[in-house]
Formats: C-alpha cells, sequence, structure tokens
C-alpha cells in the first residue's frame, strides 16, 4: 500500500572509509545487491529502505562511489554528497571517531552547515574506550552533539534513534512516547534471530568459554536433560535446542546451542573466538557466564571475551569449573580473583562461582548469581535519589575549573536499562575529565547498588 504520508529520507555521508556502508547494511538489514554494478555506470547513491528501534525510512548512501569519478577527492565526495542530501531530509554525518577529525572532515563539516540540512552528527567506531578522544573532538565541527555509535557492533542504535525521531513526518503513527528501547536493541541483533515480537520475557542466558572447559557438560546439568552431546565425540552435532527451563520462577532460556556445540568442536583461536560468532552470542543474551577452568590460567583470549562482554552491555557472571579437580582450592580462588581485578578494573564485583559442572556442584550459586545480575542489569534508580546522591558527590568533590570557571554539573536522568545508561547534564560536557566521569560511575556502583554491571554514562550540555 503506498502510504499518502510523507516518508523521511536520509542520507548517509561522510569520507571514505567512516563507515557508511557498515552503517548503510545495519539499517537495511541486509546486504541489498548493488543494482546497477558494471564499471563506466556512474551512480551517485543507492537507496533502500531503513529501520532502526521501529523507525522507518528510507536511507541513501554514498559510499564505494569513490572511484567513479576522476577528479580530486574533495570535489567528488562534494557532489556526491550534493546528489544524495538533495534527495534527503536528513543528513546522517559520519566521522571515525578512532582516527578523530580529520582536516577532511572539517572541510566536509562546514561545507554542511553551510548547506543548512539538519544534520545528525555520528562519531562512528565508538566501540571501547579508545574512541573517546574522537568523540569529543566531534564537538568542535559546530554540528551539536555528536552520537557516538558503532556501526560494525551495532551499539549506540538507541540514541540514533532519539536523534532521528524529532524528523519523523508527524503524520505517521507515532510510537508511545519515547521509543520501545526493547525494539531498539532487538533491531541491532543479526539477521535470523528471534524477532522483537516473539521475543520471550525469559532471562535470556548464554554460556561462552573457550573449548573444553565445559560449556556442554554446564548446559546438560543446568537443564538435568541429555539434550546435547558432550565429551570427546562432541563433533556430533545436533541441531540447535531451544533449552528453556524455569529457575525460581524464572523462565531461563539458554541462546544459541547450536553456535555453542560447533565452537565447541573445533580448537579456535583468539581471533577466531572474538569472532562474529562469540559476538553474536552475547548480543542474543541478557546474561553471560563466562567459563573457565578454574585450575588453568586467565588467558588473553578469556579477557578478550570478557571485555566484549562489557562493551556490549551485557551483563557478565564468571563461573570457575572444574572446581573439584582442583588441589589448592584457596591459592586457585586468590590467583583467578587478583587477575579478574587488575585485568577487568572496569567493572568492580562481577560475580564470581566456583562450580562443578561435571558434579552438579554449586549450580545453585551460579543460577542465582544470574539471576541476581540480571535484577542489577534492569535496575532503575528515581530521578530524585539521583540527584540527591549527585549533589553529595559534587559537595564532597567538585568538578574541577576550566578556564577559571567552575564546570557545572546539573542533573542526571537514567535514560535505560539493561544496561544501566545515565545522561548527565554538564555544561561544557566536552570538558568534564573522564577521572570525573569514573568517580561517578564507581560512586554509582557502590553507593546505588549496580555491582558487576556495565554502567553507561551520556555526557549532555546543560545550560
Ligand atoms: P565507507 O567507505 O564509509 O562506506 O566505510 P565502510 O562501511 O566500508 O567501512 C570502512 C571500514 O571500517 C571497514 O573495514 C569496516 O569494517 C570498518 N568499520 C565500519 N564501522 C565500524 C565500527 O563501528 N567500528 C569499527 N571498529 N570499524 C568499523
Ligand atoms: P566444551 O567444549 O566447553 O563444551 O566442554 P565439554 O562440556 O565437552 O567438556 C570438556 C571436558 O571437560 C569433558 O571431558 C568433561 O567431562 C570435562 N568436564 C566438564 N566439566 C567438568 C567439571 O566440572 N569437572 C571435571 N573434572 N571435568 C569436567
Amino acid at each position: 500500500m503506498i502510504k499518502a504520508t510523507h516518508r523521511l529520507t536520509v542520507a548517509i555521508i561522510g569520507r571514505p572509509n567512516v563507515g557508511k556502508s557498515t552503517l548503510f547494511n545495519r539499517l537495511v538489514g541486509k546486504k541489498i545487491a548493488l543494482v546497477d554494478d558494471q564499471p563506466g555506470v556512474t551512480r551517485d547513491w543507492r537507496a533502500a529502505d531503513g529501520r532502526v528501534g521501529g523507525l522507518e525510512f528510507t536511507v541513501v548512501d554514498t559510499a564505494g562511489l569513490e572511484d567513479v569519478f576522476d577528479d580530486s577527492l574533495e570535489a567528488r565526495m562534494r557532489r556526491q554528497t550534493e546528489r544524495a542530501v538533495e534527495r534527503a531530509d536528513v543528513a546522517l554525518f559520519l566521522i571515525d571517531a578512532r582516527a578523530g577529525v580529520t582536516a577532511m572532515d572539517k572541510h566536509f563539516g562546514a561545507w554542511l552547515r553551510k548547506a543548512g540540512k539538519p544534520t545528525i552528527l555520528i562519531a562512528n567506531k565508538c566501540e571501547g574506550a579508545a574512541s573517546r578522544p574522537g568523540l569529543i573532538e566531534a564537538f568542535e565541527l559546530g554540528l551539536g552533539e555528536p552520537v557516538p555509535l558503532s556501526a560494525e557492533h551495532g551499539e549506540g542504535m538507541a540514541d540514533l534513534v532519539t536523534a532521528l525521531e524529532p524528523f519523523m513526518p508527524k503524520d505517521e503513527p507515532e510510537e508511545e512516547e519515547a521509543f520501545d528501547v526493547d525494539a531498539a536493541e532487538a533491531e541491532v541483533r543479526e539477521e535470523g534471530e528471534t524477532a522483537a515480537e516473539d521475543e520471550p520475557k525469559a532471562l535470556q542466558l548464554a554460556i561462552v568459554g573457550r573449548p573444553n572447559v565445559g560449556k556442554s557438560t554446564l548446559l546438560n546439568a543446568l537443564v538435568q536433560e541429555e539434550r546435547v552431546l558432550t565429551g570427546p565425540e562432541a563433533g556430533m552435532t545436533r541441531d540447535a535446542i531451544a533449552v528453556e527451563w524455569e529457575w525460581n520462577g524464572r523462565p531461563i532460556r539458554l541462546v544459541d546451542t547450536a553456535g555453542l556445540r560447533k565452537r565447541a568442536r573445533v580448537d579456535e583461536k583468539l581471533e577466531k573466538m572474538a569472532n562474529q560468532d562469540t559476538l553474536r552470542v552475547i548480543r542474543m543474551a541478557h546474561v553471560v557466564v563466562l567459563l573457565l577452568d578454574a585450575d588453568g590460567i586467565l588467558d588473553k583470549q578469556d579477557l578478550t571475551i570478557a571485555r566484549l562482554v562489557i562493551e556490549e552491555g551485557r551483563a557478565l557472571v564468571i563461573a570457575l569449573n572444574k572446581w573439584d579437580a582442583v588441589q589448592d582450592k584457596n591459592a586457585a580462588l586468590r590467583r583467578m580473583s587478583d587477575r579478574l581485578q587488575t585485568s577487568l578494573p572496569q567493572v568492580k564485583g562481577i560475580p564470581t562461582v566456583a562450580i562443578s559442572a561435571l558434579k552438579g556442584q554449586k549450580l545453585t550459586d551460579l543460577l542465582d548469581a544470574v539471576v541476581t545480575t540480571y535484577g542489577v542489569w534492569n535496575r532503575r534508580i528515581p530521578t530524585s535519589q539521583l540527584n540527591r546522591w549527585l549533589a553529595d558527590m559534587t559537595d564532597s568533590h567538585p568538578p574541577p575549573l576550566v578556564d577559571g570557571r567552575r564546570l557545572k554539573i546539573r542533573y542526571m536522568t537514567q535514560v535505560k536499562s539493561r544496561p544501566p545508561t545515565f545522561a548527565l547534564f554538564v555544561s561544557k560536557p566536552v570538558d568534564l575529565p573522564e577521572h570525573y566521569s569514573r568517580y561517578l560511575v564507581n560512586g554509582m556502583r557502590e553507593h546505588l547498588d549496580l555491582p558487576g554491571v556495565p554502567i553507561r554514562l551520556l555526557l549532555r550540555k546543560g545550560s
């Protein structure tokens, strides 16, 4: 049915390699074939239906067209941009937050400002902490507050929805107030998974870890049924089974047991483990149990997975397996907890449980930890309580002076849970030092009862 209403068109623009195609593919949801791919055929843009967090629009992308013209890069980019922007209601202007703001970005930004097109500035490649300097620099472009995003990892899509919402045509059927965070999160998941509609209320649990740590054994023990094969013959794969059971009245669903089987089979290396497959499983989960061999060492691969879980904003529980086989239990526990403390300082208080999957020992403790941390991950702190706490924090340790004037921290509110995400309104967000943000986040963990889960703090300008 053709809608009479106007459909929003957004153009994705930016210099080469900032991630335009990646974002395009994510919004469009599948890799669309280029219509006209013969050499020499000039295409200026490609357009497709895009969706994110319940918003629907047309996306126009200019990526991959740099070779079509043969004059200067700037001229080429401008021409493409002009064409794309002409067709669009809003421009999504991407920069690479890892690379920082380049001369070309500035040039581009200046041009966009002059063109007067509504622009959403996007700091892409913003997964992980390394990208923050670029995010801050992005303010310099004078195009408003940048939206931190990782097109590749699907992080920050909820913020993109918030930024796009004001541009949605008014006569479209509106979503209920704000936006549906669950829908936005479901949106960022990979294709082929349960869609938002049939999303169960169950706690989605993933078990990850290196081959041979006992993932299949644990799965079996948890569901107390021989539903997957374990042991040396584990190569005999069975199809995916949606394993779901109840624990203390809460339905728990184990995600991606098929992937688990597959990964258990082959002796994969770090690069492989930190690959799409693990990422996909982590993204599907609410809580991720990272299984470690209690007698083994906590190595780079384990830490890579743990960091992925945290970066993806999932709740992490660490299980030290094969506890039955550990001789010196005290030494093993001390070694592991020391290493965890020093290696994952970004999240204090990650629940750690020593278990034996084989003997079925301490599985109750493990599930209790899973359900408890799930509760923390879902927690909402009332705004009044947050701001009373914030006042105490700023009183006992005021924000720094910048150019002789004290930074003003005005207000704080929780914008979402899963993971707990807060917006902090500051007179000059750019100038708020990292150590002060950390002071606040650590304080929240301690005083507002948010142990062991990732906490996100979004800095907003508030005058
Ligand atoms: P385009 O030239 O602007 O269309 O950029 P592409 O979408 O082709 O991306 C350029 C490169 O950046 C590719 O290697 C992508 O995999 C990578 N990339 C895109 N988005 C992200 C992201 O969010 N994070 C990281 N780390 N890399 C990304
Ligand atoms: P996966 O590759 O992570 O799925 O690991 P498996 O579940 O196939 O287990 C690998 C091996 O470790 C098997 O021989 C299991 O019997 C053994 N195993 C698993 N859990 C335990 C445990 O708690 N204690 C001991 N001693 N062995 C275990």
